[in-house]
């Protein structure tokens, strides 16, 4: 059997390759045409994967593999940026028969340049949402890989770390990237537990920050409220953008 894990490459090669990608990614997507990513679509990430098997493996992934690459995306996926998901008993299934999916969360890039820190990915230190993007799918590329010799993938392995580090420079398997509780606290000044006003229905209303996701969740007092503290205090829920708070 052909081996995906006989690459080894030195850290200027996998950067010329990836910006290899990165460049044929932008010339070709109808949805990705700079390094700031705001429309994406399934399609794309298929031409991606075709993009690294090509430069990256020379075709030999689609040679190695005989099952079905599916390709998902997620606007929920608010801790990992990336996942793949695997039959449970790959034993049982004949290798034609055999499914992997990589589904990319897209909330994570959407929102890359809405505050300036520190956005490692992988151990690499990135400079655009696409580039933190092909970190993100080569992540879980390493994840397909290790799956398709060895019946089974985690990346908290040695093993998994030794694929990542040698065809792709990986040095570390998690992101960071920033999350809504971060741009809450740099952009808007917020943190949860804070008292926030926002209007609603051209009224004022008074609230505390109860959690930040994609939205803010505010508890507002209210007697007929559906939601009780400790003290019996009643609250009804509403869900805000961030920039509406002040
Ligand atoms: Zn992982």
């Amino acid at each position: 059997m052909l081996n995906l894990m006989a690459t080894t490459l030195s850290p200027g090669a996998t950067l010329a390759k990836r910006t290899c990608v990165f460049d044929r990614l932008t010339a070709s997507s109808p949805n990705i045409k700079s390094a700031t990513l705001t429309r994406i679509s399934t399609a794309d990430l298929r031409l991606l994967f075709e993009l690294y098997d090509k430069i990256f493996f020379d075709h030999r992934f689609t040679q190695v593999y005989q099952g079905r690459l599916k390709f998902s995306l997620s606007q929920r996926m608010t801790k990992s940026a990336g996942k793949t998901f695997f039959p449970r008993h790959p034993d049982k299934i004949s290798p034609g028969e055999m499914t992997i999916e990589i589904r990319m969360g897209t909330d994570f890039f959407f929102k890359y340049d809405e505050i300036d820190c520190d956005k490692t990915v992988c151990g690499i230190t990135t400079t655009s949402a696409l580039e933190a993007f092909l970190l993100v799918f080569e992540h879980e590329l390493c994840h397909v890989i290790e799956f398709i010799h060895f019946n089974n993938s985690n990346c908290s392995g040695k093993r998994f770390k030794t694929i990542a580090k040698n065809i792709f420079g990986h040095t570390a398997s998690y992101h960071e990237l920033p999350t809504h509780r971060q741009i809450a606290r740099v952009k808007y000044g917020l943190k949860i537990g804070d008292p926030v006003t926002f209007t609603y229905e051209g009224k004022k209303v008074k609230g505390i920050l109860y959690n930040i996701n994609k939205r803010a969740t505010v508890m507002v007092g209210d007697k007929n409220g559906n939601y009780t503290d400790k003290r019996g205090n009643r609250y009804t829920k509403y869900y805000v953008p961030l920039e509406f708070l002040v």
